[in-house]
């Protein structure tokens, strides 16, 4: 059973108790810091009420207190008011240690929201729990052992823990402008949820699980009828984008089901086909997705000799550019790039500036590879997911959609590393995208295995019509 607050706003209206500052009012701060506590303890499961549905609700203190009867514990909010402006401490004004259990607990609460106010707000001196007791008999017991405060008064009387919270003092210049932060109240309701949560020993509330998406693994079908529409989408109402024809094979990455007929998504991007009745799912697994490697078109350096008497080198490419140089018959300049211009390709000099290749310059042999091993290759590495399940992204980082799920203890091989803040991120080598490496995944001793042989031939089905499409 859910454990359960009772909030209690300390005063009704908007403007009563005016503060240090100018626009301060207890009323309408306490109102502000109890909208932003309930929504904060519900996170971890509290059932939490309240005193006042409105602002302009005023039962009386002791009604109020009287209201968290069946609650485990009772707060009542407010800030506190004193001539001397210095004083910002945080007071918790608790029940008097008379009648054991339920006094021993309100004291324990108050010190955890006491402690956790002090250092949300920064106040100068730390937080005191209080008490005082009532000059006379309250509940006619024949005693003097009755709380000062109405609002406990009444939570005692019905059996609930209470706490009157003091937050600050708003005659303290500082900390009503401290409080006319929304930002800060956000934060200090916060504070508060979280100690009555270390108070109750109950654990912080889990940030929501992302579900795994779906994932179909991808699956090759034959095509058994004589010819077949591809469609935009799952089902016929979707316009044909293509056929395919009888005894090709394709590769199907997600499935849909419409009506009687389940739908298939070919990987080429072409569209969706019928498979039910259509098509005989092959029991190869169909082969790793594996993007074609993109390398990046590298420009080799190489070098020329230059071969007229002598060529004015320019700071761009082209006879526009000014002179910035001048190079001489004879000479050796190693080109790292190569821009043309009309019909002359000019050349940029390693040592800075550009010349006119064309009719110029003679190419030389390429030397040998002095500078091999300048560009040390990523050594691919194996590592095993040690977290429950990983998002896969397309890129390095959260911002980067997820295209799949790793899942505990899988062992992949990383290909490339991307430090993305403190989290470095890994390839994977099966091209399903990028995952987090830092503190998800353990690398392992051991050198990634081999590749594993291809699946050879893939398919080769009845005849020379069989066409792999991948
Ligand atoms: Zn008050």
């Amino acid at each position: 059973m859910a454990i359960k607050i009772m909030l209690d706003a300390g005063h009704y209206g908007k403007t009563y108790n005016k503060g240090a500052v100018a626009g301060y009012y207890e009323s309408e701060t306490v109102w502000k810091i109890h909208t932003y506590l309930k929504p904060a303890l519900e996170a971890y499961g509290f059932e939490v009420g309240v005193t006042r549905k409105n602002q302009d609700e005023n039962p009386t203190p002791e009604q109020r207190g009287r209201m968290a009867k069946g609650y485990d514990l009772f707060l009542s909010l407010h800030t506190n008011a004193l001539d001397d402006e210095t004083l910002d401490r945080p007071y918790m004004i608790c029940f008097l240690d008379v009648a054991g259990e339920l006094a021993v607990k309100s004291k324990a609460a108050g010190h955890k929201l006491g402690a956790a106010i002090e250092k949300v707000i920064g106040t100068k001196q730390p937080y005191q729990i209080w008490q005082r007791e009532y000059p006379g008999d309250r509940d006619k017991n024949g005693k003097q052992d009755d709380e000062y405060y109405g609002v406990l008064f009444g939570s005692r009387a019905v059996g609930a823990v209470g706490v009157l919270v003091e937050h600050t003092f708003h005659t303290n210049e500082r900390s009503a402008l401290w409080l006319m932060d929304d930002g800060n109240l956000k934060k200090l309701a916060q504070a508060e949820a979280d100690a009555i949560a270390e108070y109750y020993g109950v654990a912080a509330p889990s940030e929501p699980v992302q579900p795994a998406p779906a994932e179909l693994a991808p699956y090759l079908v034959t095509i058994t009828t004589t010819q077949l529409n591809v469609r935009k989408g799952a089902g016929t109402a979707y316009p044909i984008t293509g056929t395919v024809g009888k005894d090709e094979v394709y590769t199907i990455v997600a499935e849909e089901q419409v009506g009687a007929i389940v739908w298939g998504k070919l990987k080429s991007g072409a569209g969706w086909i019928g498979l039910t009745g259509y098509t005989q799912k092959l029991s190869l697994p169909a082969a790793p997705e594996k993007p074609p490697e993109v390398i990046p078109a590298k420009f080799e350096p190489y070098a020329v000799k230059i071969t007229t008497g002598a060529l004015n080198i320019r700071k761009d490419a082209g006879t526009v550019n000014p002179i910035v140089g001048v190079a001489k018959e004879g000479e050796i300049y190693t080109i790292t790039d190569e821009k043309p211009v009309g019909s002359t390709v000019w050349g940029k000099l390693d040592t800075g500036g550009w010349i006119g290749l064309t009719g110029y310059t003679e190419k030389l042999p390429a030397p040998p590879a002095a500078d091999a091993g300048c560009n040390p290759k990523f050594e691919p590495y194996n590592v095993k997911i040690t977290a429950g399940a990983l998002n896969v992204r397309k890129g390095a980082g959260t911002a980067n959609p997820i295209s799949g799920v790793v899942k505990q203890d899988e062992i992949h091989t990383i290909i490339a590393e991307e430090k993305i803040g403190s989290v470095v991120w890994g390839k994977l080598k099966s091209g399903l995208g990028w995952i987090g490496l830092t503190g998800y995944t353990l690398k392992l001793g051991v050198p990634p295995a081999p590749a594993p042989a291809p699946l050879s031939p893939p398919v080769m089905a009845k005849g020379s019509s069989t066409v792999i499409k991948k």
